[in-house]
């Protein structure tokens, strides 16, 4: 609703603007503020995130070399220009290590999208998205579930934060590929933050591919959902590592090893 008072529009969301000698009506910015409200309102976006935007994004200089991180330098020039480029026929998968910074860049891109493009956007913690859904199983009605999922299935641009994947059962499975796969042939874009099991890395390298060589970690935190939707996922997004310096010096601690045990 445009504001009853306004200047511009007496209240009617649109204001007169002469083109040449044409008397043309526009969208008043009252009524473009009210709706990014709205929009805001709607994509549910968690209060800890609220504040996450392109400006306060951290690219973590190294102390000693005073440089900063270019992992982190690349994702934030990447989901920026995501957005500056946006409408987009693809998404964006970030994947990193947890506390690297994915649900901040992830959440501004949402952000920027609402406020200087008026897309309607949806944010939801993938965990909390089953939960919601299992729950509404129990309730005597149903329709708590279809409304969440509606929205989940058509809303323009869906954030699904943290999708975690310690072997996923059949039924969380099923629902991300019915999610996944809905969205990708309704053309919506979708981004996704997963995080990559890092002490496992060195570990459980009996992990191979056909060929011989070890299978990247990208690739098996997101082959546990299967190799078909792990390829959708790919096919619908361009994926965002981001990996942190600390990720860096905890992997190289990892493999310092003492000659005889303590
Ligand atoms: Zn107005």
């Amino acid at each position: 609703m445009p504001k009853k008072e306004c200047p511009h529009c007496d209240g009617t969301g649109w204001r007169p603007v002469e083109i040449g000698s044409v008397r043309r009506v526009t969208r008043c910015d009252c009524e473009i503020e009210d709706r990014s409200g709205q929009l805001i309102l709607l994509a549910r976006i968690p209060r800890r995130y609220e504040h996450c935007a392109f400006e306060n994004f951290d690219v973590r200089k190294d102390r000693l070399s005073g440089q900063a991180n270019r992992y982190l330098e690349l994702a934030k020039l990447y989901a920026h220009r995501f957005v500056e480029e946006y409408p987009n026929d693809f998404g964006l998968l970030f994947i990193g290590p947890t506390g690297a910074g994915k649900t901040h860049l992830a959440v501004a891109v949402l952000r920027e999208l609402i406020l200087r493009k008026g897309v309607p956007c949806l944010f939801y913690d993938f965990r909390d998205l089953l939960k919601t859904i299992q729950d509404s199983w129990n309730a005597v009605s149903q329709t708590s579930e279809s409304q969440v999922l509606q929205r989940v299935l058509t809303t323009e641009v869906l954030l699904l934060d943290e999708l975690a994947a310690l072997n996923p059962s059949d039924w969380v499975k099923e629902t991300l590929a019915h999610i996944v796969n809905t969205r990708y042939n309704q053309k919506l874009v979708t981004l996704i933050t997963t995080t990559l099991p890092f002490a496992e890395a060195s570990e459980d390298s009996d992990v191979r591919t056909p060929a011989g060589e070890a299978v990247p970690e990208v690739e098996r935190t997101l082959n546990q959902y299967g190799v078909t939707l792990r390829s959708r996922l790919y096919e619908m997004c361009k994926v965002i590592e981001i990996q942190s310096d600390d990720y860096r010096k905890a992997i190289k601690q990892a493999s310092w090893r003492f000659h005889n045990d303590l």
